[in-house]
């Protein structure tokens, strides 16, 4: 994005406590701040690391530093007291366009090779993460790609997130995963319009699916998505049926006729180590 700032930043610690919301999950881990993905649904934005700063959403990226080092050190402190579970990331996209230059996942990947955490989920929308399967064959079953392919229209895709990877380029990504034998997911959150192609475009690709919407998703029942006024899309389009608590059963039941629904997880579940 023009115009975008991005700034080098010293945190003192990497690995954060998990919150409750996040089952399954001791840890969360975020290689940056802010997001140049700038999805026009992203909750982050009313999350007090949004709220708190002065630029817009999705203008900003701050590049943590010294991260591999600090996890090197905050990981063999927390296997010492159990299980270390990590959700990569909670609210940044860890492959994000500064992520070609700036390596800062790839560093922290390669201390999980190290050190390896007993699980770590990493959520991302971004094909680069193709970059990185020789660490991902490393940590073996230790990993889940977890990939974000809210729908199948490319149209659609650019109404909600312009600034965000195609489509296409997601499912060739999760094409490349599988063919490496990388455990990998895609993962339909928040659900937006899709067509009935959807599932036959991914059944070869993933043998697991998670759906999930902004009511059951967005860890306040809808209302973190309400205050970001991302309806005004589906009224523009004339889509709002898809703007209901109830739309992401269509979606759900089209994949369970192509897919065995032990492979189809919705929400929270889906997410689960
Ligand atoms: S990629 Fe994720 S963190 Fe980034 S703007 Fe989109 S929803 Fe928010």
């Amino acid at each position: 994005m023009a115009n975008e700032s991005h700034t080098y930043t010293y945190p003192k610690t990497i690995l954060n406590k998990g919150s409750g919301y996040l089952s399954g999950y001791s840890h969360t881990l975020n290689p940056y701040a802010g997001c140049s993905f700038s999805c026009s649904y992203c909750y982050v934005r009313q999350m007090p690391i949004s709220l708190f700063r002065q630029e817009q959403w999705g203008t900003w990226v701050d590049i943590k530093q010294d991260a591999a080092k600090l996890l090197r050190k905050e990981l063999s402190l927390a296997k010492r007291k159990g299980a270390v579970m990590i959700f990569m990331s909670t609210s940044t996209d860890p492959y994000q366009p500064a992520e070609y230059k700036e390596r800062v996942t790839r560093s922290l990947l390669e201390a999980m090779v190290d050190e390896p955490p007993d699980f770590v989920l990493v959520q991302t929308r971004s094909p680069l993460v193709r970059r990185d399967i020789d660490l991902f064959a490393q940590l073996g079953d230790k990993v889940r790609i977890s990939m974000t392919v809210e729908t199948d229209l490319e149209h659609i895709r650019k109404q909600f997130t312009p600034e965000a990877p195609p489509i296409a380029a997601r499912l060739k990504t999760l094409q490349l995963l599988a063919d490496a034998g990388i455990p990998a997911q895609a993962t339909i959150a928040p659900l937006l319009p899709s067509s009935g192609r959807f599932p036959k475009l991914l059944k070869p690709l993933v043998n697991r699916v998670c759906i999930d919407d902004y009511f059951m998703g967005d860890g306040s029942g809808g209302k973190r998505t309400r205050k970001i006024g991302v309806e005004a899309i589906y009224k523009r389009l004339g889509l709002e049926d898809w703007y209901k608590p109830g739309a992401y059963r269509i979606v759900y039941d089209r994949f369970i006729e192509e897919f065995p629904e032990e492979q189809v997880y919705i929400s929270q579940k889906g997410f689960e180590p």
